[in-house]
């Protein structure tokens, strides 16, 4: 019997000449938006710009929608929440899918600025799952803004462009570095040592007490009109200062810094662009904090979504009380989050049958959690049916898999939130190595896969 046997497959085999060169030509795409946004704030603007060129509105522009019309909604800069209203009411549920923007990073403390022995430094505090070591002896960049107590916001952008400075945090010489090779990994580099060098002259004034320091805000106030104190509010994040680039000698993987999750969020965003008076009304979100939990007003644990849809209700002229818990009951959702990819170096971490592989296709997370499935959002089989039956009349590679062996970790993405509402959710994105590590790795196939998972679902 024909399929009798689940086999597991490369995409790669079997391909046409012009599936292979929708695939390249994708990834380019796909690499020119990294390369113009590395934080949850450029990404959320440069989304905009695209979707403004591609006829979506802001939803405070509309008086009242109907079918096709394309709207968005943007929370303080951070994240975003994307819709093709449906030809269906609403209330006959919508569908959702939904990924992050930030990725895990350094962000600068609110009293950053130091100096010592002649160096001056930025002291970080991380956000998210990191490995420190990671992120010592790479090039570095500072992105975010700096607002001043007028209101005046400065975008800061340092060490993208050829001709800026880069920063680094230092390492120790392995010749003094007996002791510390002798910590464990994850005691190496301790949090307070993540200290970006960032300057070395000292200033020409004479009664100045720290002149490095000083010579460094003399700068900043030259370039930007800031003085120390504006530091304090402000939103300054490091991250590497590398390029997004064609990964392997058959160019058929992409390495780049923050692939968690604006790979997800790139293919689901190009997916909703595709999309003309859906019949169910078509939803994109991109969240904020996902990377450390999901709290605050641009996370997803806030109730700033359930308003958006509010506001969908009030202007599709359908609003009535209690009407958004039925919207949520009747919707179903892919949570577009990366998927651990099977590590052949690391193969002790994962069970080969349920692991996700590169090259392989979108990859679908029934649960996740940890420890007994602890925390976790687990998708009704009937869904997953669904799911796959969608999948498979769209021809499009899949696998099912889990996030490595039982009790070795876990983890969980934003699924639960919606879950919790009463959506229908499967965690569906893309395989990755080293994430979270300064540069992650994906294979060109899955980004095309998934980029079509997203499109076939929300049409
Ligand atoms: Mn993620
Ligand atoms: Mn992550």
């Amino acid at each position: 019997m024909e399929n009798l046997v689940n086999e597991k497959k490369t995409g790669w085999e079997n391909l046409s000449e012009e599936q292979r060169k929708n695939i390249f030509k994708f990834a380019d795409e796909y690499m020119y938006f990294l390369n113009n946004g590395k934080t949850e704030r450029e990404i959320v603007a440069e989304t905009k710009e695209i979707l403004e060129k591609n006829n979506f509105v802001d939803i405070s522009s509309k008086q009242e929608l109907k079918p096709g019309d394309k709207v968005y909604y943007c929370n303080r800069g951070k994240s975003m929440y994307i819709a093709v209203i449906g030809e269906e009411k609403l209330e006959c549920g919508l569908n959702i899918v939904g990924a992050h923007v930030d990725s895990p990073r350094l962000d600068l403390k609110p009293n950053p600025l130091y100096e010592e022995s002649g160096f001056a430094y930025l002291k970080t505090h991380y956000y998210g799952g990191i490995k420190k070591y990671q992120w010592t002896t790479i090039p570095l960049s500072i992105h975010g803004v700096i607002v001043k107590t007028n209101g005046e916001k400065i975008t800061v952008n340092i060490g993208e462009k050829e001709e800026d400075p880069i920063f680094v945090i230092t390492d120790l010489l392995p010749h003094l570095a007996q002791e510390q090779m002798e910590k464990k990994l994850k005691e190496g580099i301790s949090g307070e040592a993540l200290n970006l060098l960032v300057g070395s002259i000292p200033a020409d004034d004479k009664d100045a007490k720290e002149k490095v320091k000083y010579n460094v805000l003399k700068l900043l106030n030259e370039k930007y009109g800031i003085i120390e104190a504006d530091l304090l509010s402000a939103e300054l994040e490091i991250v590497p200062a590398f390029k997004a680039r064609t990964m392997g000698l058959d160019m058929s993987m992409v390495a780049a810094y923050g692939q968690d999750d604006k790979i997800c969020s790139y293919t689901s965003l190009r997916g909703i662009l595709n999309v003309e008076k859906p019949r169910k009304t078509a939803i994109c979100i991109l969240s904020d904090k996902e990377e450390i939990g999901s709290m605050g007003n641009t996370g997803m644990e806030s109730h700033v979504f359930d308003t958006f849809i509010a506001e969908l209700l009030d202007k599709t002229g359908e609003n009535r009380p209690n009407l958004l818990d039925r919207v949520f009951c009747n919707s179903r959702m892919l949570s577009a989050d990366v998927d651990a990819g099977y590590d052949p170096i690391y193969a002790s971490v994962s069970e080969v049958n349920n692991s996700a592989f590169l090259g392989r296709g979108v990859g679908l997370n029934k649960y996740t959690g940890a420890r007994g499935k602890s925390g976790a959002s687990d998708a009704n089989a009937e869904y997953v049916a669904e799911i796959r039956k969608m999948l498979e009349e769209n021809d499009i590679r899949y696998q099912v898999s889990e996030l490595g062996k039982v009790d070795v970790g876990g983890g969980g993405t934003i699924a639960y939130i919606l879950a919790n509402k009463g959506v229908d959710v499967i965690d569906c994105g893309i395989p990755v190595l080293s994430m979270h590590a300064p540069y992650e790795v994906t294979s060109k196939f899955d980004i095309y896969e998934a980029y079509r998972t997203y499109e076939a679902f929300l049409k």
